[in-house]
This record gives C-alpha cells, sequence and structure tokens, in this order.
C-alpha cells in the first residue's frame, strides 16, 4: 500500500500556522482539529498558506513546557519549530514509511508531490492501514483453510 492509497480515503487536508504566531495558538489548534502537528507555512498574503517553513508538533510543546521558557503566549513558532522537514512521496509504500517513522523518531510526515505539499500522514494512520492490509490477509487465509 502506498501513501497516496492512504490519503485517498483520508482526505488531503493539512492544518498549517504561519511562523509569527505563539505557542498558545499552536495548542489551541491541535485541540480545535484534534491533530498531533502543524505544518509551518509562511502566509502569503492571501487565504492559501505559502511556503513550508517547518514543523511543529506537540511534543515541541512539552519541551517548551518544560524548559520553564515563560508562558506560551510569548513564544513565537519559529523559535520552537523543526525546520528541516522530513517528507515523503505519495508513492511511498507503508513499509519504508514505517522505517522512517522509526529511525527518525518522528510521527509525522507530510506528503510532498513535485514540491507540492499534497497531504500529511501520522503513525496512527501507518498503524491502521497495516492492521487493515493484515485484518483482510487474516480473514481470505481462515476463509481459504475453512474451504
Ligand atoms: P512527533 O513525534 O512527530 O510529535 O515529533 C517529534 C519531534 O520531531 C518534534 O520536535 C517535531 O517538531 C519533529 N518532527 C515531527 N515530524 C517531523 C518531520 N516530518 N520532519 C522533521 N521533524 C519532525
Amino acid at each position: 500500500m502506498t501513501l497516496q492509497e492512504i490519503l485517498s480515503k483520508k482526505g488531503s487536508n493539512v492544518h498549517s500556522i504561519g511562523p509569527d504566531a505563539t505557542l498558545e495558538d499552536v495548542v489551541q489548534t491541535l485541540v480545535r482539529h484534534n491533530v498531533g502537528s502543524l505544518i509551518v507555512c509562511e502566509h502569503s498574503g492571501g487565504d492559501s498558506p505559502g511556503r513550508m517553513v517547518g514543523i511543529i508538533s506537540e511534543r515541541d510543546i512539552l519541551r517548551a513546557v518544560a524548559g520553564h521558557r515563560g508562558p506560551l503566549t510569548t513564544q513565537k513558532v519559529e523559535d520552537t519549530m523543526t525546520c528541516n522537514v522530513v517528507t515523503a512521496p505519495p508513492s511511498a509504500s507503508v513499509e519504508d514509511v514505517m522505517g522512517l517513522l522509526t529511525e527518525r523518531r518522528i510521527r509525522h510526515l507530510p506528503v510532498v508531490d513535485d514540491g507540492r505539499l499534497v497531504g500529511m500522514i501520522s503513525i496512527g494512520d501507518v498503524v491502521k492501514a497495516q492492521h487493515d492490509e493484515l485484518s483482510m490477509e487474516n480473514h481470505y487465509l481462515r476463509s481459504y483453510i475453512q474451504g
């Protein structure tokens, strides 16, 4: 199974935030959308987000709180985000992505096609896809064995 197949069921919606936003804005946005990370995009002036410049996840918020750097309302996304974003193409397989997420110790992967952000895959999506595939295989094997 590929990331494209997962995105065709899940959709291509990606939640983003600007580099000037505060960590309090991040918390509110994560909770509102029930997600664990946001893509940081330069806002190009219009409604649509601009170029991807980073990623920020709930782990970064935890680190900021543990670091006692002051209230979340005074800390900027651009000072906390990860700038070197690991991405994958839509053609990547679930197996490859499981390896990548494990090796890099990350749980979120923006999907980029020809320089364009086309979706976001979380470790939960990958586990679900793998589980669905194994359940299906199990079902067919049982039917085969039981005749
Ligand atoms: P996570 O496990 O995804 O919540 O994130 C753990 C750490 O890795 C945080 O510091 C994130 O900013 C960072 N991170 C998450 N996803 C990515 C990614 N795709 N590329 C680079 N860094 C990431």
